[in-house]
């Protein structure tokens, strides 16, 4: 028997290189959003992504935030989001008073389906909110192609997916802006953090402007918009550098953990596991499988958080929600939000702890 230990859905890596930058931030005296450690942060994450722009900002719903409002969406405007997502980009779309327009996602890899977009263009829509979940790539060159079509912004939601590749190139380089987040069960985090990028000059000003107060930066408290205090302290950019630096040893290990789960349970029959389509290099946030049925998913449940094991279920669909509520073919997303389960994927569990976690299914799944 293992002991009361319990095996959380997420953990950050955070260790010495992380504690030293805060260190050197805090002796510095720069504690708030001045100070060496922000411009090197966004000057890392542009490079990293290949992108000309990083703006960093207060959260990662801050960052759709921004992005929706510098593209100048609001009142009378339609976004196409998905309808399987964490809430903040519907949420966002509709503080800008624009109207969110739910989308179904595919069956094969979860993100918006982009047949589905298609149907559901108006001619009050604006934009298109990709959301790359849990670590997955959207197909981003049928998206791009319905957009150009069609006129309209993309917008990538990369929260879940930093490092991800659609065809060999990095998730956050396709959309006229990317926005990032850094919470605690991020890729990266900094606590709380999140970063827009782009290779737009004219946008990324925009942002930073509307991120400081609406203030021209070169005129000091001169307001020529209404702008919000959204921007990121020293001490998380201290942190986010670290992070940044290790970057690619946390996503080889997210791979690592996802390798060991499939090797483990690719033989159980009526498990789907999480995909990763023959275009895509998944980064797998959180590993996830489908059971046959809610009933067998939330049972499922239970029996892990009597072992100590931490799970989450999926998103539920944003058409079932107050907000949004709405009518409409969602059989696709109904059906994952019911039967999916995220499950302890932090990139410092032990591998025997997600090998003991398999037996644990295995033995529920013989039941
Ligand atoms: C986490 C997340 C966000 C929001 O990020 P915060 O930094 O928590 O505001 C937005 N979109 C998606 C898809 C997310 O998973």
């Amino acid at each position: 028997m293992r002991g009361r230990r319990v095996i959380p859905v997420a953990n950050p890596d955070i260790g010495e290189e992380e504690l030293l930058n805060v260190i050197e931030a805090v002796k510095s005296g720069w504690i708030s959003s001045k100070g060496k450690f922000i411009k090197e942060f966004e000057n890392k994450f542009a490079s990293y992504l290949g992108a000309k722009y990083a703006i960093s900002t207060s959260s990662g719903t801050a960052a759709l935030h921004l992005a929706l409002l510098a593209l100048g969406i609001g009142p009378g405007d339609e976004v196409l989001v998905p309808d399987l997502t964490f809430v903040s980009p519907a949420s966002m779309v509709k503080v800008v008073g624009a109207k969110p327009v739910l989308v179904d996602v595919s069956p094969d890899y979860w993100c918006i389906d982009p047949l589905k977009i298609k149907k559901k263009i108006s001619k009050r829509s604006k934009a298109i909110i990709v959301v790359h979940i849990y670590g997955h790539p959207a197909k981003m060159d049928e998206i791009l192609e319905i957009a150009e079509t069609h006129g309209l912004y993309v917008i990538e939601d990369c929260a879940e997916a930093l490092g991800a590749e659609f065809k060999g190139r990095k998730i956050g380089t396709f959309g006229h802006i990317s926005c990032f987040s850094f919470y605690a069960n991020k890729i990266i985090t900094t606590g709380e953090g999140g970063m827009c990028v782009t290779n737009d000059s004219e946008l990324a000003e925009k942002i930073e402007i509307l991120k400081n107060h609406g203030m021209r930066p070169q005129k000091r408290y001169w307001h020529e918009v209404i702008g919000f205090n959204y921007r990121m302290t020293n001490l998380q950019a201290a942190i986010g550098i670290a992070q940044l630096n290790k970057i690619s040893r946390l996503i080889t290990r997210k791979r690592e953990i996802a390798k060991i789960y499939h090797e483990e349970l690719e033989s159980l029959p009526n498990i789907v596991l999480h995909p990763e389509m023959s275009w895509a290099k998944c980064v797998y946030w959180l590993y996830s499988i489908l059971l046959d049925s809610r009933k067998t998913r939330d049972r499922l449940a239970i029996y892990l958080k009597n072992h100590y094991v931490e799970t989450r279920n999926f998103f539920y669909p944003l058409h079932e929600m107050p907000p949004f509520k709405i009518e409409g073919d969602f059989a696709i997303s109904k059906s994952l939000s019911e039967r999916g389960i995220n499950l302890p994927s932090g990139p410092k569990i032990d591998d025997d702890d997600i090998v003991y976690i398999c037996s644990l299914i295995k033995r529920f799944m013989k039941k």
